[in-house]
């Protein structure tokens, strides 16, 4: 029945599609507009987030959150009221400290929701905004059982499109080309809609299923009934940066400004390559999205002359950021607030972290509707006058140091906790040998700035059989829908994960976590 329904939404967003594709690739945002665009959204930003609440909130029996709100107390009536006396973010706190948010765990199913005397567990699918239609579906970036198909709009894009523009601009961009080196063609949407043309469309993998291959063709058939010439996906393998190189620098003598959009891993890889062959990449400007950015990753990036703008988001919502231009950390971010809200909030009720970035939605075209929902990171929120752009254009909140605390992600590939506990704990010990706490897998970085994924194996069950080990554990991975088969590839073909025969790592405290998350690994070390 899945499989079925699932054929039949993909069919329906295909025919929409075909209407309004080239509408959209016909009619682009003037780029110019973009700063009075968002002056326009910010004004009217408390009384368009009640109008979306009410409409997926409040009248949507499915909601979860409509629970948690009637659970304390909080009809329709009340969060107006709330909001037009206290202001959006100051009603955000007061609701979370009401037991009114969601969190990672509690969004994709994992952990029933609990507060006080109020039970339940909703399905994943229960989050999903009733209000659009979607134009094409591309499935979550999750690992082993957590993926699933979020449905996504074009209109979406444009609301997007503004912080991108902004972003661009604040860091001297103004007329780019771009290229898109993931197999979503969202990047070729989010510049398409104002007018900025794809000129390389890359997937950072070799592996392509005849539907993926079926649907770009589609795709780039209707970009090119609205006019743009959209070129067609090719491969080029992420452990392969010299052929980025080859093909990126005769294009510099072409274009004068090139934005590449890419998995953070993916970029600096392909920075360190240039650097080692003494290639400059002024005109350049990167887009790193996807994992976490740190100062190593962004040193290695900008020492190639290029310029570096990092985005902090998650495929449930999109990127809702784009970095200063006068940042205070490498991940220093302007939240588009335009489209949503972001508190940090205090503490689960039930000690799963010590504080959250809660995100909430104002934008009627997010696929994933937030309500205190967090992506499980916390990060610093301040607002300041950061002097750019961004913050004139009214942007004024900033995220920075921002910390995934219960995944790990890698090469634009995220692990939750719970599938790395159950793989390092149960099937690695099952096919590999050994019990709980043998294996540990720690997110590093070398020196420079390339990732690792360092899957530790204790000395005390010998040797390890390495290649078999690293097999099984990229074949669990792969072993889920779509996402996880792409995932497994990637993780493959940049020979990420390497087996050591090693202890597992403890904390100060004594505890031996399955995983280390890169943050974690940093907190210890500063
Ligand atoms: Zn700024």
């Amino acid at each position: 029945v899945n499989a079925i329904r699932d054929a039949w939404s993909q069919t329906a967003a295909a025919s929409r599609l075909a209407v309004d594709l080239p509408r959209f690739f016909r009619n682009p945002i003037d780029p110019d507009r973009c700063a009075d665009l968002v002056r326009q959204k910010l004004r009217v930003r408390d009384e368009r987030f009640l109008a979306v609440a009410r409409k997926t909130i409040f009248t949507n029996a499915r909601s979860p959150y409509s629970r948690l709100l009637r659970s304390a107390g909080c009809e329709w009536g009340d969060l107006a009221r709330m909001v037009r006396s206290d202001g959006l973010d100051e009603a955000m706190h007061t609701l979370a400290r009401r037991g009114v948010y969601v969190t990672s765990a509690e969004l994709k199913g994992r952990r029933s929701i609990r507060r006080g005397s109020l039970q339940f567990s909703p399905r994943p699918g229960d989050f999903e905004n009733p209000l659009i239609r979607p134009h094409m579906y591309f499935p979550t970036s999750g690992s082993t059982g957590s993926s699933r198909l979020l449905g996504r709009t074009l209109a979406e894009r444009s609301e997007y499109a503004l912080i991108n523009v902004l972003g661009l601009r604040a860091h001297g961009v103004t007329n780019p080309v771009v290229v898109s080196w993931r197999l979503a063609p969202l990047t070729i949407l989010d510049y398409g809609a104002v007018g900025w043309r794809t000129v390389g469309w890359f997937n950072p993998v070799s592996h392509t299923t005849p539907a993926v291959r079926a649907w770009q063709l589609l795709f780039v058939t209707l970009a090119r009934m609205g006019g743009v010439r959209v070129p067609l996906l090719r491969s080029m393998p992420l452990a392969q940066p010299d052929r980025m190189l080859d093909w990126l620098v005769p294009r510099l003598a072409e274009h004068s400004e090139i934005v590449v959009l890419g998995y953070c891993s993916t970029i600096v890889r392909t920075a360190l390559a240039a650097t080692d062959r003494g290639l400059a990449l002024h005109g350049v400007c990167f887009q790193p999205v996807g994992e976490p950015y740190t100062r190593e990753r962004h040193a290695a990036i900008v020492a190639t002359g290029a310029r570096s703008i990092p985005q902090f988001g998650a495929m449930e919502h999109g990127s809702m950021s784009a970095g200063c231009a006068h940042p205070r950390s490498a991940d220093d971010v302007h939240i588009a607030t335009y489209r949503v809200a972001v508190i940090r909030r205090g503490p689960d009720l039930h000690g799963d972290d010590a504080g959250a970035l809660a995100i909430t939605t104002i934008d009627p075209t997010t696929p994933t509707v937030m309500f205190n929902t967090d992506l499980g990171d916390d990060a610093d929120v301040v607002t300041r006058d950061c002097g750019c752009l961004m913050g004139h254009t009214g942007l004024t909140q900033h995220v920075l140091n921002i910390r995934p605390f219960e995944r790990l992600t890698s090469e634009g590939v995220t692990f939750e906790g719970a599938d790395i506990v159950a793989i390092l704990e149960r099937d690695l010990p099952a096919h590999c040998g050994g019990g709980p706490t043998d294996y540990q897998l720690a997110e590093e970085q070398s020196v420079d700035g390339r990732p690792r994924l360092v899957l530790r194996v204790h000395p005390r069950l010998g040797a390890p059989d390495v290649e078999r080990i690293r097999t099984r554990f990229l074949n669990v991975i792969g072993a889920a829908g779509l996402a996880n088969r792409h995932a497994s590839h990637v993780l493959r073909e940049a020979g990420t994960v390497e087996v050591v025969s090693q202890a597992p790592i403890a904390t100060v405290v004594g505890k031996i976590p399955p995983f280390v998350p890169l943050a974690a690994v940093r907190a210890r070390e500063d």
